[in-house]
Order: C-alpha cells, then sequence, then structure tokens
C-alpha cells in the first residue's frame, strides 16, 4: 500500500510522498510532515538492525526501490553499525560521530540524493542545520563530500562541550560550513525555521538552491529511529530476559522530542510497550509538559552538563499533538505558543511517563553507577538513568526496561573527569585524532541570512 504523508498544520490534508517529504524537511506552511497512517510489523524476531531498519522503511518509504532501500542501508550501517544492546542499556552511539544522531545521519544522505533525483530536481540542496551539539557534528560527517549538497551547521557558541565543538570545526570538506551564533539551541533553530518560512528569502537562490533540513523536523531523521526500539525488543527476547508479547518500558533521555517520539511511532506499529519515560534535564519543558499538558517556555535556558537537551522549543511535540488532537488542536497551540509563549492541551492516555534530572543528580549517578558496576555514562544517559530510579521509586514498576544510551561518554571527559575521575583511556578512533586536526572553521556570525547569502553566492 502507498504511504503519503501530511502536514500537521494544513487543514486541507494534501497528500504528499516520502520523497517529497524527505526532500522538502518542513513543509511550506511550517508544519511537520506526518505519515496518514501507521502500519503494521508483525515478524521482527531475531532480526540483525539493518533487517529491522530496511522492513520498517519499506513501510513508510513506498516511493522508493526496494534495492535502493536495501542498498542505502547496509552501505549506511555496514562497518558501522551503531546500535548494540549492552545488558539492559540499548547502546547508540557506536556510529561515526559516537552519538545517536548517527542512526538517522548515517542513512539520510542516501535518502536525501534519491529523494531528489525521484523528484527530478537539478537544484543542490542546501542543508541547514541548528544544532545543540550532536547533530552538528553528525550531519557534518555524514554529508561531507555529497555531491549537490551545501551544509551549513549553526551551533551556540557558548554551551556545547569541547569535543563537540571540535567535531565541527574540524570538519574538512568543500561542501561543508560551520557557524557558531551567539545565543542558544532555541535562537538557532527559531532562526532557521524563519529561513524556511522566508519564501522571498528563498526565491533570492531560485534554480539553484533548495533549502532543506536535517534537524528532527525532517522525516528522514524520524524513520530509521523507529528500528532501533524493535531491535531492541528483539534482543531481549533472543536472550530469554521477556517472552514474546511482554510489554517493555524506554529510558529516552529528551531534547526536541524526537528520539522518543520514534517511540511513540514504534507503540503505535504495535511495538509492545508499557511506558515510555522521559528523561529531561533541568530544561524541564517536555517533563512539566507530559504531567500536565501545559507546555510553557517562559524560562530561561539553563546550560547543563547534557547539553544536547538544552532545549526549550522543542520541534517534534507537534507530531504527538498531531495524533491525538489533529491540525486545529495543532494550530491553535502553536499560534498559542508563539504570542502567550504557552499552550494547554488534553494528554488523554497514559503511555508516556516522564521526570528530570539536576546536574548535581547527573553527575551522582554516573559516579553511582560506575562504583557499581564499573558502566560510564554518558551525561545525557546518565539524565535517563537518574529518571529511571525515580520511576521506580514512585511507582514500584518491575516491568523490564531499556535505556536508551544516547552518547559515548568519550565525547564529555570533563564531566566524566569530574564525577569520576581519570577512568576514560580508550577513545573510539573518531574522537581521538580530533586534537590533531587543525580548525577550519571558527566563525561567529550575528546574522544567518546574512551569512547564507556569503556562502551559497
Ligand atoms: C540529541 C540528543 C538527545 C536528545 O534527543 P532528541 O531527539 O532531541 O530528544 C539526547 N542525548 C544526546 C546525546 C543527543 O545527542
Amino acid at each position: 500500500m502507498q504511504m503519503e504523508y501530511i502536514s500537521t498544520r494544513d487543514i486541507r490534508q494534501s497528500k504528499t510522498s516520502a520523497s517529497e517529504a524527505i526532500m522538502n524537511g518542513l513543509s511550506s506552511d511550517g508544519g511537520l510532515y506526518v505519515p496518514c497512517y501507521f502500519p503494521v510489523i508483525d515478524n521482527f524476531m531475531g532480526m540483525s538492525f539493518e533487517q529491522i531498519a530496511l522492513c520498517i522503511l519499506r513501510l513508510y518509504l513506498t516511493d522508493f526501490q526496494d534495492d535502493e532501500l536495501k542498498a542505502s542501508i547496509y552501505t549506511a550501517y555496514g562497518k558501522n553499525c551503531p546500535v548494540r544492546v549492552n545488558g539492559s542499556y540499548l547502546e547508540l552511539f557506536h556510529g561515526r560521530t559516537s552519538a545517536f544522531k548517527d542512526v538517522a545521519l548515517q542513512l539520510f544522505p542516501y535518502l536525501l540524493t534519491a529523494a531528489l533525483r525521484k523528484n527530478n530536481n537539478q537544484q543542490t540542496a542546501a542543508i541547514l542545520t541548528a544544532t545543540s551539539g550532536d547533530t552538528g557534528s553528525a550531519v557534518l560527517a555524514n554529508m561531507a563530500g555529497v555531491a549537490n549538497t551545501r551544509v551549513l551547521v549553526f551551533y551556540p557558541s557558548t554551551g556545547i562541550s569541547n569535543m563537540q565543538k571540535l567535531q565541527m570545526t574540524t570538519q574538512e570538506g568543500d561542501n561543508v560550513h560551520v557557524f557558531g551564533i551567539k545565543g542558544n539551541f532555541d535562537d538557532a533553530q527559531t532562526a532557521v525555521k524563519e529561513v524556511f518560512a522566508d519564501k522571498s528569502f528563498q526565491s533570492e537562490f531560485a534554480g539553484r538552491y533548495l533549502f532543506t533540513s536535517a534537524n528532527s523536523i525532517n522525516l528522514g531523521r524520524l524513520l530509521p529511529q523507529i528500528a532501533y526500539y524493535f531491535y531492541g525488543y528483539s534482543e531481549l527476547v533472543c536472550k530469554g530476559e521477556i517472552k514474546e508479547g511482554d510489554p517493555v518500558n524506554y529510558v529516552v533521555p529528551t531534547g526536541n522530542f524526537g528520539n522518543i517520539l520514534a517511540g511513540y511511532y514504534a507503540y503505535r506499529m504495535g511495538l509492545p510497550v508499557n511506558k515510555l519515560i522521559c528523561a529531561t534535564n533541568s530544561n524541564n519543558v517536555l517533563n512539566d509538559f507530559i504531567k500536565t499538558g501545559i507546555y510553557d517556555r517562559k524560562r530561561e535556558l539553563n546550560v547543563t552538563v547534557s547539553p544536547s537537551m538544552d532545549i526549550l522549543i522543542s520541534s517534534n511535540p507537534e507530531r504527538f499533538i498531531y495524533d491525538i488532537g489533529g491540525t486545529h488542536t495543532v494550530i491553535e497551540a502553536y499560534k498559542s505558543l508563539k504570542s502567550k509563549g504557552e499552550f494547554s492541551i488534553d494528554i488523554p492516555m497514559d503511555i508516556f511517563d516522564s521526570d528530570c534530572a539536576t546536574d548535581l543528580e547527573t553527575i551522582e549517578t554516573i559516579r553511582n553507577i560506575y562504583h557499581s558496576t564499573r558502566y560510564v555514562l554518558d551525561p545525557h544517559t546518565a539524565v535517563g538513568q537518574c529518571v529511571y530510579g525515580k520511576y521506580q521509586k514512585r511507582t514500584g514498576d518491575e516491568t523490564h526496561t531499556m535505556i536508551l544510551a544516547t552518547a559515548s561518554p568519550y565525547k564529555f571527559p570533563e564531566t566524566i573527569g569530574h564525577a569520576i575521575g581519570n577512568v576514560l583511556n580508550d577513545p573510539p578512533c573518531n574522537l581521538k585524532s580530533l586534537y590533531e586536526k587543525p580548525v577550519l572553521h571558527g566563525q561567529v556570525i550575528e546574522n544567518i541570512k546574512e551569512t547564507i547569502r556569503n556562502v551559497l553566492i
């Protein structure tokens, strides 16, 4: 059956193909693309991550050829599969840049270039990326050298880790450009979204550049992430930890709500989920939202030890709100967020649970887990671990639980050192080589549109 997509903000519900949705990134009405229905996947036990990814993408990307998907998936993950199950941790950080963003972004260049081809688009794709740290490096590493693309990454010049910054500013490639901005991630993401909404600005580049996004607003980011929820489940069954059909909890360190939304889509596709536990740092807008239905961004953004989750204006709740409330609810909510800085909706289901962790609790968790198990958590995963502890205490729930481990601790040596001292001594190659590389991008800019004009001249 053909799968089509609609924008969360389109009252007329016009349909878009998968390839068009990936090519466009954001819908022209400012909404996000969502699938018209949730397909069901029935048999995924004992499959490899790649096999499961293929099963899922086949159902969603129906205007891609099967051979094309297969080749893309095996080339993307073949040597660098980002996903491994390690005890109760679903480790997602074994890819090229050591964070979970690699799961989607190792595949994304193949999906995007195929999408451009299918739509006979002769323009160069100008990929605008706002990053809270990890998306930028993953987009850069995976898109460098890809023909017919130009990549522009905007990161908050204060508020990401040194290692994250080095990963970006040392990136080679004629088609990549990296800029610090004065401001935080929300400022970067808002400025980039404004460019997508500014038709007259884009018309300056008509015929030459097509603006698109590699942030988790792009469907091509979201879909591959569904696969590891199924893979994690299958591994638990294969190892005899659960029986097929038993519900499982997933704890998800959350910022832009992209990772946990993929878990929600997995649940909507039939994965036996008990709870999706949303874990936030002290920027706990989403924690409040899930608990109360009130989304209130009227607060200061804190710089924390889990910088990739330092976000107040999160993109992907919009897809969840669409699923439970439809177009009108989305439009009202985001109108109110823009004018009043908040909105409120009814969340009629209890598939989500939520809690948050302070920096102090995060560091304590890294220390406690290291001392009891010798496992080194990165600060984001530690937020998840800490929240899971609180959840267990509060509910007594004994359901088998997977904690999504979203980054390698080697990306955050300062925080790890502070928590448990110098225990990290075997960094993955991609991080080890960074200190020897020259810094190629040092610019901090004021005006995103001016910068885009200068780069794409
Ligand atoms: C991006 C990121 C997150 C947050 O994921 P979202 O999809 O934005 O919710 C958590 N941890 C790490 C390490 C990340 O890079």
